[in-house]
């Protein structure tokens, strides 16, 4: 993520959380003293829009190394993007 800037987590895109994920996410943000804005549905589950955040990106970036901060245990939709390889994207194989 370091050569591409980890765009995937910058800018008008939404991560999209299940209940669990929410919880778990919440969980990490109080754990690395990070302010984490969740638009939380009925049943749950959870959006986090990162417009909604400082510097507009994932709360989770690390915006000075362009590294997640949770990469370990980071939710569902960032493990499986890129669905397929992406030219110039290191994490897709590109
Ligand atoms: S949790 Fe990590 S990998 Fe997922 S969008 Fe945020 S910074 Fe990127």
């Amino acid at each position: 993520m370091h050569h591409c800037r980890a765009m995937c987590c910058r800018g008008p895109q939404c991560l999209r959380l299940t209940s669990a994920e929410v919880a778990a996410l919440r969980n990490q943000a109080v754990h690395l003293g990070v302010a984490i804005h969740i638009i939380e549905s009925p049943d749950g589950a959870g959006i986090v829009r990162f417009l909604d955040h400082p510097g507009e990106h994932c709360p989770m970036l690390d915006h000075s190394t362009s590294a997640c901060r949770i990469y370990s245990s980071r939710p569902s939709p960032c493990r499986e993007f890129p669905e397929k390889l992406r030219p110039g994207c290191a994490i897709s194989g590109g």
